[in-house]
């Protein structure tokens, strides 16, 4: 039975590498880990470099899996797309968030609007707007509370970009996330009613390494500014890097220099301590 049992074992590593197995594991529980609660959001500080305050906080999804632990997007994000099952999950999301800016209320906290990140594939169904507004009602959270933050590819669907004017329209604000890395640079921004822009961490990161005054960012600010857009750096880790931003005109900060992504009961000690600096 041991020899047996080694064979199969064999059979089996060959023909699925770890990876394999882990993923069909997570997407099996996708429907359960939806059913129980276990997907919850840490919320990352965005601070205006004006005032030195946090005027947003960005949602980003985490998996408690009862087996696993704690699991961060780039484990499951990508096999979600995949399957379909980001739709319900980015609903989930959105409910969650309008849900904890009622809590927080609740609480007393003065208001922050939370920023999720919508992927594409939902942003194009049809029944998309008429779902989040039924969320906002139901979560008694007006719609200037909310913010999205779609990629560029988004941009390319026709329906998408019907959806983002409807949006807009009622009064989400919307935030064109990882600025950089595609092709699209600003031409396809005039067609979407875009307000704020995320300049990608990977342009952020290397800011400081010279001092050749990073064109690319500082060019980028200013056109975004010349639109009307604000603009946030994502993945700031360094005093270095705000200085330079904020002379650079930069209108926002956000990462582990302001602030790491927390759990929603962390919020409100973290903004008092914050302020109080
Ligand atoms: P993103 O939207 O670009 O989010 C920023 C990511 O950078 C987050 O990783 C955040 O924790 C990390 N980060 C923030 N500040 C710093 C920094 O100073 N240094 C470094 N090295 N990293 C920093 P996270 O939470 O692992 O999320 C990864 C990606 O997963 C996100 O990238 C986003 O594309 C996706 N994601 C997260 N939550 C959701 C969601 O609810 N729905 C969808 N569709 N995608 C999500
Ligand atoms: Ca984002
Ligand atoms: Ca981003
Ligand atoms: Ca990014």
């Amino acid at each position: 039975a041991k020899q047996a049992g080694r064979g199969q074992y064999r059979f089996f590593d060959q023909s699925l590498n770890r990876k394999d197995v882990e993923s069909f594991l997570l997407e099996q529980s996708f429907a359960d880990g939806l059913g129980n609660r276990e997907f919850v959001l840490h919320y990352q500080p965005q601070v205006d470099l004006e005032t030195m305050r946090v005027t947003s906080v960005e949602a980003l999804v985490r998996w408690q899996h009862p087996e696993f632990g704690l699991l961060y997007p780039d484990r499951f994000i990508g096999l979600a797309e995949s399957s379909g099952f980001v739709i319900p999950l980015g609903l989930e999301v959105i409910r969650l968030a309008c849900e904890q800016v009622g809590q927080w209320r609740k609480a007393g906290l003065e208001p922050v609007p939370v920023a999720v990140n919508v992927s594409p594939h939902q942003l194009a169904r049809p029944e998309f707007p008429g779902q989040v507004a039924e969320i906002l009602e139901a979560c008694q959270v007006s719609p200037g509370m909310l913010e999205m933050e779609i990629t560029e590819t988004a941009m390319l669907d026709k329906q998408a970009v019907v959806h983002l004017h409807e949006l807009s329209k009622a009064g989400i604000r919307l935030a064109l996330d990882d600025f950089g890395t595609g092709y699209a640079g600003f031409a396809h921004l005039e067609a979407v009613p875009v307000d704020k822009l995320k300049i990608d961490r990977s342009l952020i990161s290397t800011i400081c390494n010279s001092h050749d005054d990073s064109p690319i960012v500082s060019s980028t600010i200013i056109l975004a500014k010349r639109m009307a857009l604000k603009v946030v750096a994502e993945g700031v880790e360094t005093r270095d890097q705000v200085v330079h931003l904020k002379v650079a005109g930069c209108d926002m900060v956000q990462g582990y220099h302001l602030g790491r992504p927390m759990p929603a009961e962390d919020l409100p000690g973290f903004l008092e301590h914050f302020h109080r600096l």
